[in-house]
């Protein structure tokens, strides 16, 4: 009897010690949250090593506030997305036609679960860019994105405008969230999008040199302004956002379109429940940024398998019918885009999951 209780308390502490590692993440081992990680770690110097020279980075001076003011007079070459709408490389529209790009900034948080519960549901895949800051504290979540077929990308570490950091503090900021997901998932991101759409030459340089593609949002019209919430009403989100999906329906649509939207908080989780049919009403597909892309490796590393096909989603039949509408050949509508508010969401440890698997674990043993 003795030695049934005791190999049963073993068995107990074993299952415990598999739970905690399953889902938790030592925070301890990574830089304060939400702060701009120092560069003199072993860590960073480590990566600054390997990412090797970055004298080549265009000069301009670093940019002041948060978000940073537009310089006036404008720098000549700075190619700033924000201030100029210049996006140089980065990709700004869906590759696929008549598609939503489907993008959520600023999560995991602890509205997250809901918004995912909505697109499994309804069948949907988005892009999640992720800060790093809050991987380390959902590291469930984001195995939760994953495994239902959503695709992983970068929002930094602590979601400071880029152009205000210098070179190594963008290695940091990078380096950091892409290590929080490597532990979560097991995947390297090659994707990313500037907290603010805040971008220029030097920044893309940098990211360039980490592998990392930048995914701003298809300007204005495609921000939903989700993070203004409460300030701006719910109605007026939905609105505003209906008339640039309207504008949209009536352009050629040969190419889709990137939006501004945030699993920040309940505000911005509710309202894209609203928005997401008004979509799918006017017959949008709704894609990841991998699909949009087409892209069957969207990772630096991992992931290799196709990422799911989303009902909804059919370029073949959305090429038909948007070379069918008739319409004479021209872009979507694009503006400016305007900065994002930034996340200043401060969330709690998790744990619930491993309490309720660990509560489990016991009853297996004791019953
Ligand atoms: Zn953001």
């Amino acid at each position: 009897m003795v030695k049934f209780f005791a190999s049963s308390f073993t068995v107990l502490v074993l299952t415990l010690t598999a739970v905690k590692a399953q889902t938790t993440i030592d925070i301890n081992k990574y830089p304060a949250i939400n702060q701009i990680p120092p560069t003199n770690s072993p860590e960073v110097q480590a990566w600054l090593k390997e990412v090797g020279d970055l004298s080549g980075a265009p000069s301009i001076p670093l940019h002041k506030g948060e978000p940073p003011a537009c310089p006036n007079p404008p720098i000549p070459n700075e190619c700033y997305w924000t201030c100029e709408g210049c996006a140089a490389d980065d990709i700004t529209a869906c590759a696929a036609p008549n598609t939503w790009g489907l993008t959520f900034d600023d999560g995991p948080s602890t509205a997250t679960p809901t918004l995912l519960n909505y697109l499994k549901t309804n069948k949907h895949s988005a892009t999640f860019f992720l800060i790093g800051s809050n991987v380390i504290q959902y590291p469930d979540t984001v195995k939760r994105e994953v495994a239902e077929g959503h695709h992983l990308a970068s929002h930094t570490w602590s979601h400071h405008a880029l152009t205000t950091l210098t070179n190594e503090q963008i290695v940091a900021e990078m380096k950091w969230t892409e290590k929080a997901v490597m532990e979560a998932t097991g995947l390297r991101l090659k994707y990313m999008r500037p907290p603010y759409g805040d971008i220029n030459n030097r920044v893309r340089y940098v990211l360039k040199k980490l592998g990392y593609i930048p995914v701003d949002w298809t300007g204005d019209a495609f921000d939903t302004n989700d993070w203004q919430m409460p300030t701006m009403a719910e109605d007026k989100v939905i609105a505003t956002f209906t008339k640039s999906l309207d504008a949209y329906v009536a352009s050629n649509k040969t190419k889709g379109f990137y939006c501004l939207e945030h699993d920040l908080n309940d505000l911005t989780v509710g309202v894209a429940q609203k928005l997401i049919p008004l979509g799918t009403a006017r017959k949008i597909n709704i894609a990841s940024v991998a699909q949009c892309e087409s892209d069957p490796q969207p990772y630096q590393l991992g992931g290799t398998a196709p990422m799911p096909s989303v009902s909804g989603v059919t370029p073949s039949a959305t090429a038909t019918s948007a070379s069918s509408t008739g319409k004479p050949t021209g872009s979507a509508p694009v503006a400016t885009p305007t900065a994002a508010k930034p996340n200043d969401a401060n969330v709690e440890s998790v744990g619930a999951l491993s309490v309720a698997a660990a509560a489990l674990a016991v009853a297996v043993i004791f019953t």
